[in-house]
This record gives C-alpha cells, sequence and structure tokens, in this order.
C-alpha cells in the first residue's frame, strides 16, 4: 500500500525508533532530517558544516536549508510508494512546503502520527539516549539498550555515544524551539483532518500497535 507518513512529537518521544518499524513494516524509506544531518556533521559537508552550530546548541536548523534537503530527498523514486518522515516538517513554513512540494505531484501526506509522552517521561529517556557513531542507529538505555549494554548491535567494537544536542543546556532549548515552532503543527494539521494521537508512554510494542492501528492497515511485523 501506499502511505505517507509525518511522525510528529517532542524531543525524545520515539519518533525515530517507531518511525523505523512502522517504515520496515510498510516497505517504505524511512527519512531522518536528524540522521541526515549528523551525518553531514560528520562528513563536514558544506550542510553539515552549515548546520553544525545550530543542532549542538539546541536550536532548530534554517527552513531554507531544510526545505532544500527534503525537496531533494522527497525527489527520489524510493519515496514513490510512500515513505516516513521523522523529524520533518518541525515548523509550519516547513509544513506548507512539504505540503506545496506533494500538491505538484497530486499527492498529500496521509497521516500524522503524534505521539504523545508526559514531560517527565521525556526527560528520563533523553538521559538515557545514545547512538551508534558508525551507522547513527539510535538506543536507549532505559528500555532500549544495546545487546550488551555498551555497544552497538550492528558494531560490537563501537562504543555507543551521547549525542552532542543530548546535554543538559541543549535539551532544554530544543524543549523550548518544539513547543514555541513544532507545537503548532498539532493545529495545523488537525485542521487538515490527517492528525492522530497515540500515547507514547507505553511498552515499545504496544506503541507500535497504537501507531499501525492508526496508520491504517499497515501490515504486521513479523521479525
Ligand atoms: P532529531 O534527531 O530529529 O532530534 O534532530 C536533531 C537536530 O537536528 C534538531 O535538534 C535540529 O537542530 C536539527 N533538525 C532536525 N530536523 C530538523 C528540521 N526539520 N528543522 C530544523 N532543524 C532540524
Amino acid at each position: 500500500m501506499t502511505l505517507r507518513v509525518v511522525m510528529l512529537g517532542a524531543p525524545g518521544v520515539g519518533k525515530g525508533t517507531q518511525g523505523r518499524r512502522l517504515a520496515a513494516a510498510g516497505g517504505w524509506p524511512l527519512v531522518s532530517t536528524g540522521e541526515i544531518l549528523r551525518e553531514a556533521v560528520a562528513q563536514a559537508t558544506p550542510l553539515g558544516v552549515e548546520a553544525r552550530r545550530q543542532m549542538d546548541e539546541g536550536r532548530l536548523v534554517d527552513d531554507r536549508v531544510m526545505i532544500a534537503l527534503m525537496s531533494e530527498r522527497l525527489a527520489r523514486p524510493d519515496t514513490g510508494t510512500g515513505f516516513v518522515l521523522d523529524g520533518f516538517p518541525r515548523t509550519v513554513p516547513q509544513a506548507e512546503a512539504l505540503d506545496a512540494l506533494l500538491a505538484e505531484r497530486g499527492r498529500g501526506i496521509d497521516v500524522v502520527l503524534y505521539l504523545q509522552v508526559s514531560e517527565d517521561e521525556l526527560v528520563r529517556r533523553l538521559r538515557g539516549r545514545r547512538e551508534c557513531p558508525v551507522c547513527m542507529r539510535a538506543y536507549n538505555l532505559e528500555g532500549l539498550a544495546p545487546r550488551d549494554g555498551r555497544h552497538c548491535d550492528d558494531h560490537p567494537a563501537v562504543e555507543l555515544r551521547v549525542r552532542a544536542d543530548d546535554a543538559e543546556g541543549a535539551v532544554r532549548r530544543r524543549f523550548a524551539e518544539y513547543r514555541a515552532k513544532t507545537e503548532p503543527l498539532v493545529q495545523y494539521y488537525e485542521a487538515r483532518g490527517r492528525l492522530r494521537r497515540v500515547a507514547g508512554a507505553g511498552a515499545a510494542d504496544e506503541v507500535f500497535d497504537a501507531l499501525r492501528r492508526e496508520a491504517g492497515g499497515v501490515p504486521p511485523v513479523t521479525a
């Protein structure tokens, strides 16, 4: 089936983890702007050099940069039968640009999955968050730990690290950015009849089942 999904929610709510599962279940690419940016930073591409400081400080990268990046990414053929967006859009201008981009091809966003978790729980999760510096796979010592507790499951010699933007001050800034610039998207998509609210506090498998139900008809994962 064809489905174009946006994962929406506060930092640390599980958009990336759940989005990855959903994408795998439906056979769609997961398009994570955070991952694309972190890779660009690691490789010091022009995009990475431009985005690095804003990311490390917990600020959003400029709409102009993000919209250009997504326009290029969504033009690739692997998005033909749909995609799961993790981390985009994050502002109303980005959402408008996304709608315009898809409308040019007679397409649109089918569903926005809005994951909701209390702020206390979010802070706890952000503290436990780790990533693999090689493949950027995300882990969480609270619930989504790697098999040996320290190294990437896919790169057993590589020790997981804390993301630069998970440092204390940057985390506070990211929440402030989220509330000011991203939360208005709840209303944006609600007004367009696309928003589905999903409680994100339970066990990962339960949250995933709920997301799948709301996304409608995504086949169950067997792996
Ligand atoms: P994430 O992994 O989605 O939490 O993204 C990490 C950081 O990348 C964010 O804190 C922002 O600095 C930047 N970023 C990712 N996606 C966007 C976006 N759509 N707009 C602006 N900045 C973004």
